[in-house]
């Protein structure tokens, strides 16, 4: 049984409702890599990050375990006032239905989710086609979602042209990462034909020349991974915020994007970085209709920049109770964590049984 967390007598008299917070580039599958085996060596570089950690965690992936971390990375979403999140998904060992089940998992714990399921050559072209068929597959049976890709430097050109049509064919823009490290100079000239106004370009850090489509700007994740400063302020394209897998608090991720900026740039105010995450809205609009009552008065960018601990107190979705008094509504937060610390210990164990 859950106990809901008491207000305070201040934050009963201070709050304020916003509509819904959109994570615009998440990896739900990322919930339950926290505490998995260290890297057998300690990666010395990006590709190394990619090579030692997440293609590690990826090809250990079932559907079980894809289940439990969408149910926790969800949960802690709603926790966070991010009621939709824009999710790129891979599991080269459990392709077929990973979307439906990320879905189901949002579904249950009452998040909206845009799915997307990463193609890369990296395990054969079979497996890219393999890839290319569960977008299709989920899309045309009227889940909500992108054509995703790794990224160029994983795929064939013959793969890159394959998921632009499937996409265009679909209308559903293309969900990939661009030029995130220098191992992915070439996106730029590798994608300028086949990119348009509805993709969903991440990263763009090392990205040599504009391309059409909205940014995914995610500051957190580019400093964990050493790979330098997107600065979307020198580029025309509407900026999003994303997580990259590190959670979806969207109020913490505008602060890392508010002070990488000011980094860069100490005439920089939060208002940059406040308008990225708002811009989230235009790729998920539904979340305009979701409102989240937080425990503070003032959302507005220069006050949340230097205001930690802002927390959603009450939740709608869809017209729909899903946060109650700071706890979910529609399943029971403590036994989703305990449910996913087991599905949490499975994946581990695999991680190891594959080796490095
Ligand atoms: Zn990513």
């Amino acid at each position: 049984m859950c106990t809901s967390p008491s207000r305070s007598r201040a934050e009963s008299a201070l709050t304020a409702t916003t509509p819904g917070l959109v994570c615009a580039h998440h990896h739900l599958y990322s919930a339950l890599a926290r505490g998995m085996p260290a890297p057998p060596r300690s990666p010395q570089n990006f590709r190394d990050i990619l090579d030692l950690v997440w293609w590690r965690l990826d090809v250990a992936l079932d559907l079980d375990t894809i289940y439990w971390s969408a149910k926790l990375g969800a949960l802690e979403a709603l926790e966070a006032g991010t009621t939709a999140i824009i999710d790129h998904h891979e599991s080269p060992n459990a392709i077929e239905g990973s979307l439906d089940v990320i879905a189901q998992a949002c579904r249950e714990v009452g998040v909206r989710v845009d799915c997307a399921y990463g193609v890369t050559d990296r395990h054969g072209h079979e497996a890219a086609l393999r890839g290319l068929a569960e977008n299709e597959r989920f899309i045309r049976s009227g889940g909500r979602g992108r054509v995703g890709v790794h990224a160029a430097f994983t795929c064939t050109d013959e793969t890159l042209e394959a998921a632009a049509g499937l996409a265009a064919d679909l209308g559903s823009g293309v969900h990939i990462h661009v030029a995130e490290g220098v191992d992915d100079v070439a996106a730029g000239q590798r994608l300028e034909s086949l990119a348009t106004d509805d993709w969903l370009i991440v990263h763009a850090v090392h990205l040599d020349r504009d391309l059409p489509g909205t940014i995914a700007h995610n500051p957190r994740s580019n400093m964990n991974n050493g790979v330098g400063y997107a600065n979307p302020t020198a580029r025309q394209n509407r900026t999003v915020l994303g997580s990259d897998g590190i959670g979806a608090n969207m109020l913490a991720e505008f602060q890392f994007a508010y002070f990488r900026h000011r980094e860069a740039d100490v005439e920089a105010t939060p208002d940059s970085a406040w308008g990225w995450l708002e811009a989230g809205r235009g790729l998920f609009p539904e979340a305009t209709s979701d409102t989240i009552e937080w425990s503070y008065d003032t959302m507005e960018p220069w006050h949340l920049a230097f205001s930690t601990g802002v927390r959603p107190l009450n939740i709608t979705v869809d017209g729909e109770q899903v946060l109650s008094d700071g706890v979910a509504t529609k399943v029971d937060a403590d036994e989703v964590r305990a449910k996913a610390a087991e599905a949490a210990t499975r994946l581990h164990r695999s991680i190891e049984e594959l080796g490095s």
